[in-house]
């Protein structure tokens, strides 16, 4: 079907989309595999062009780059010390997916058991497992009932191997953790090993690569950049269309109008924000803000994150990622990963996992822990150390801290309030101190000692729990892993805002699709949980059954 401007109130979709991030890129793709249907993605950002978005190595530069990413900031609290987060998130075609760590972890079965056992129909590990593999295009060694070989997404192992890296890995089998042969497959997750990662021949394969470019030779699709979402809009209780600003003039406003659906996909706080000023959301809230309460929810409620301690190292008797990333040595690696050849340009930040427990007595690990033969400045992430380091990170895996995102004011372009309560609660304070310890153990095995030059960060003298406490709320900082301001559960959950079909409650034709839908946080980062919800939504927004559950695997 051709697009079809409407005469009385601009231009008519099937669906609207905001948001082209991780979400909004694969609804954008299956919603128009349809040949009859027709859809428009907002997006505030530019289009995906800049090249630090596709060389992995581009992360750190694009970490603070103000054109394509928000650069919120998290409320001051006790548990980081009074100091405010920077919360950065992307902001073009691919969202978050074009600035991430391309790391590729899914959880535990555990975590979409506890979905289903919340309310949710359909979300257990069985029911969500078939959408993972949709996504995937697992590339190497892999348990074909666990991992797709046939998806859009390329799913690579690390192919370039350092020597701190493997005396890391020994050093922590030797201390007992096992050699985990596929941390994603659900069932054992705990060990050591390498990270899976989305990054092919050299390139970051960001949602917007693998899903919405492709899908636009449909000619079904338009996708509008610069274009951000002002408001929804309802008639009555139903949710008919959006008004939107063009981000480079302001002054201009559009409606562009859904006949079947508008599908909110701008992430964890963005969502809850368009949310409030459009009128869902908590009634006192929104009446704060003078805006016409719609939907009296408590979107914007619920929200989660991990929240990392760094625990750095000095390098001896080899070059680190900090030497090797500026001057002749930079040059070299250039040269490499213009040849195609191991490079650091074409790494994850992080490349080495762990997954352990805080207590022996635990049958599922509840930390999980990063390496990398790198380091940043104190206090400065994505500031590379001018001598060789090496970084063992941790987090606590389910947070229950629970935060908010509330809109300041009714303004569009004023950032929310974004309280996370990192470690307000005394269950992650002692979880993270338990993890800080163990990575401090895990960086002076005998195996790291060759190459092991002395603590930088914390020193030595950080001892007890309260100085490791102190220095975590000190120098701790986000893991990026914004969760749950849109919570999934049914009717009779007060903190539920939408439906297990992800139909806002008490709404008709208003979806929220994104990792704002998360009723609680999956023991791992949250991009491929984000691809699988949005892979499932598309089978519900499409009327189709769901794909069949993937049954026998052993627990
Ligand atoms: C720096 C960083 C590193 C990360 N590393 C990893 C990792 O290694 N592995 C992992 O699994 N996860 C990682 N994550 C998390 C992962 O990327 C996110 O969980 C995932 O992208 C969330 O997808 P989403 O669709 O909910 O939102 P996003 O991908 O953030 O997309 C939201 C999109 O909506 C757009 N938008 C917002 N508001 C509006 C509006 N009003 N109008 C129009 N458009 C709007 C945004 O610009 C953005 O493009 C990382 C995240 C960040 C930020």
């Amino acid at each position: 079907m051709a697009l079809q401007p409407d005469s009385h109130a601009g231009e008519t979709f099937d669906y609207v989309i905001v948001g082209s991030g991780a979400a909004g890129s694969v609804l954008s793709a299956r919603l128009t595999e349809d040949p009859d249907v027709t859809v428009c993605v907002l997006e505030s950002g530019p289009p995906d062009r800049h090249p630090f978005i596709h060389v992995p190595g581009g992360f750190i530069k694009m970490l603070f780059n103000p054109t394509y990413t928000w650069q919120f900031k998290t409320e001051p609290g006790e548990g980081t010390a009074g100091r405010q987060i920077l919360t950065t998130q992307g902001r073009t075609l691919g969202g978050s997916s074009s600035i991430n760590g391309m790391i590729y972890n899914r959880g535990q079965r555990a975590d979409f058991d506890h979905w289903a056992q919340r309310g949710n129909r359909g979300w257990g590990y069985v029911d969500v497992l078939p959408y993972f593999k949709r996504t995937e295009r697992r590339i190497g060694l892999a348990d074909e009932r666990i991992h797709g070989r046939n998806g859009a997404l390329p799913v690579t192992d690390i192919d370039w191997i350092h020597p701190v890296c493997e005396a890391f890995i020994a050093g922590a089998v030797g201390a007992g953790l096992p050699r985990c042969a596929d941390y994603n497959s659900g069932d054992h997750q705990e060990g050591v090993g390498y990270f899976q990662r989305a990054i092919y021949r050299g390139w970051r394969h960001s949602a917007a690569r693998v899903f919405l470019h492709p899908a636009r030779a449909s000619g079904r699709l338009d996708v509008r950049t610069d274009a951000r979402a002002a408001q929804v809009l309802f008639h009555g209780k139903r949710a008919v269309g959006v008004r939107y600003v063009d981000d480079r003039d302001r002054t201009i406003q559009r409606e562009v109008r859904a006949r079947c659906e508008v599908i909110l996909s701008c992430g964890t706080v963005n969502t809850a924000k368009l949310l409030q000023i459009s009128g869902v959301g908590p009634a006192a809230l929104l009446q704060s803000l003078g805006v016409t309460v719609v939907a009296d929810l408590p979107a914007g409620e619920n929200f989660r994150d991990h929240y990392a301690a760094r625990m750095v190292a000095r390098v001896k008797n080899v070059r680190t990622i900090n030497e090797m990333s500026h001057g002749l040595g930079l040059a070299g690696q250039i040269a490499r990963w213009a040849m195609g050849r191991p490079s650091i340009l074409a790494l994850s930040p992080s490349l080495v996992h762990w997954f352990w427990k805080s207590e022996e007595a635990l049958d599922f690990p509840d930390l999980q822990g990063v390496f990398s033969p790198a380091s940043y400045k104190q206090g400065f992430v994505g500031l590379l150390d001018d001598y060789p380091g090496m970084t063992c990170g941790v987090w606590q895996h389910r947070p229950e801290s629970i935060g908010y995102v509330r809109a300041r004011s009714a303004d569009l372009f004023e950032d929310p309030a974004i309280q996370p309560n990192y470690l307000a609660d005394p269950i992650d304070r002692h979880v993270l101190i338990a993890g800080m310890r163990l990575a401090r153990k895990l960086l002076h095995t005998p195996e790291l000692t060759p190459y092991f030059d002395g603590d930088a960060l914390p020193g030595t003298e950080v001892q007890s729990d309260d100085e490791l406490l102190d220095y975590a709320r000190q120098y701790g900082s986000t893991a990026y892993h914004l969760i749950g301001t849109a919570r999934m559960g049914p009717a009779t959950d007060r903190t539920a805002v939408v439906d297990d079909q992800l139909r806002v409650h008490g709404l008709a034709g208003l979806r929220v699709v994104d990792a704002s839908i998360m009723p609680s946080m999956p023991s791992a980062n949250t991009y491929c949980s984000t691809l699988m919800i949005a892979e499932k939504a598309a089978d519900m927004i499409r009327g189709r059954p769901p794909l069949a559950p993937v049954e026998g695997i052993a627990a």
